[in-house]
């Protein structure tokens, strides 16, 4: 799955996994070995998606669809070759499973202009730089639709190439990278076992954006915990290397503590203390008041409880500041309960229970916390705190 705002992008899988996988707030790649994949193979699956895009537009001109895709299109697709998709309506083998997704994956990726490519996984600039610039050329010359190719990339890998790598990676068609700073501060970057110093998110972003690649940096309110000396500090540092990267793009990913990352375990035994959303919206107001340029701000993530918006920072900074401010004046029970409210009624918990997470556990924390909240219980603020990060920490939609 590509991060938010790639639904429109071809997924196309350059390496395996993470590199890294040792941060400890992050379950995503947790258990799963890296592996990089050769130009070869990679190119085997331009040509792949090149047959099937192929084999749809073809079905598309021979039933006379002149050229619509749809899922009636797609049905006679299958219904056309059984040796590839199957029978519909028995049972299919693994390769056939993976032929429908691929079929239905090329389709969404045509219907919406065979415009954007994401490239897969955790770290796509590990790839040896000359194998992903001949990959980048021949996704371009295969698809010359394509005007936008975007990855994944830590700063210690972009830092460790040269100038002269990173424009050639450029040249060759990569438009963005996405990068996980989460903070500038060292003492949190150690902690959280990021695998980077602040230095090192410094010298990486500065050199994608010299070669006119473009940066957009995640950011992580919450990620010193809750004391909040050191959280001032991993503001601050972060305010700092932003202010020397200038990227792009600044999107921010307030922290939840996940159920299968390693971080978890130190919630519950009590060595880590979560932020909660008020000193993590707090720690949003700081970074809004602290970037010297302009760029697009970004929030479309839940656990950023307070708006999500995406917009030129310039334009939309004022209205930030008018929320912050109108939520932070409001009583502390009022904070309470509107935060309750979000987690619980504004989607967030819909998703939780798509993701079949809604458990007894779960339900029982829930209406702990509304039965405190409707009265008068002095432990109102520990059981709402309780009940947010249990629903946080069954993932993030
Ligand atoms: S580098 Fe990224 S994908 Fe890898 S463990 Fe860290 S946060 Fe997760």
């Amino acid at each position: 799955m590509g991060p938010i705002g790639e639904g429109e992008a071809l997924i196309l899988r350059v390496s395996r996994n993470c590199p890294w996988n040792k941060c400890l707030f992050c379950p995503v790649y947790k258990g799963r070995t890296f592996s990089r994949r050769d130009a070869e193979e990679i190119k085997n699956d331009i040509d792949a998606v090149q047959r099937i895009r192929d084999l749809i537009d073809q079905t598309s001109w021979h039933i006379g669809f002149s050229g619509r895709i749809n899922r009636e299109l797609l049905t006679e697709v299958v219904r056309h070759h059984p040796e590839i998709y199957g029978n519909p309506a028995g049972l299919v083998s693994q390769d056939q499973y993976e032929a429908l997704i691929s079929l239905q994956n090329t389709a969404n990726w045509m219907m919406c202009g065979s415009r954007r490519v994401f490239l897969q996984d955790a770290n796509a600039l590990a790839t040896k730089s000359e194998d992903l610039a001949e990959v980048l050329r021949y996704l371009k010359g295969t698809f010359p639709s394509v005007q936008t190719i975007t990855c994944y990339a830590r700063s210690k890998t972009c830092s460790q190439k040269s100038l002269e790598e990173l424009y050639e990676i450029k040249e060759a068609g990569l438009s963005w990278v996405f990068v996980g700073i989460e903070s500038g501060c060292d003492e949190v970057l150690k902690y959280m076992q990021k695998g980077v110093t602040g230095a090192e998110h410094s010298a990486g972003g500065q050199a994608v954006q010299k070669a006119g690649i473009n940066m957009a940096a995640f950011v992580m309110p919450g990620l010193a915990g809750n004391d909040r000396q050191l959280a001032q500090r991993h503001v601050t540092e972060t305010l700092r290397i932003l202010n020397d990267i200038k990227p792009a793009e600044i999107r921010i990913r307030s922290l939840a503590v996940i159920e299968n990352s390693p971080l978890y375990g130190g919630w519950r035994s009590g060595e880590f203390s979560c932020a909660d959303d008020d000193q993590m919206i707090d720690e949003i107001r700081l970074i809004l008041e602290g970037l010297t340029f302009d760029c697009t701000f970004e929030t479309l993530q839940m656990t950023n409880v307070l708006f999500a918006v995406k917009g030129t920072l310039s334009a939309i900074r004022e209205s930030l500041f008018a929320q912050i401010g109108e939520y932070q004046a409001k009583a502390p029970r009022e904070r309470l309960r509107f935060r309750f409210n979000k987690y619980v009624s504004g989607g967030y918990l819909d998703c939780v229970q798509q993701w079949g997470k809604y458990d007894e556990k779960l339900n029982q924390v829930i209406e702990e916390a509304r039965q405190s909240l409707e009265g008068w219980d002095p432990a109102a603020g520990e059981r709402t705190e309780e009940a947010i990060c249990s629903i946080k920490s069954k993932g993030i939609p």
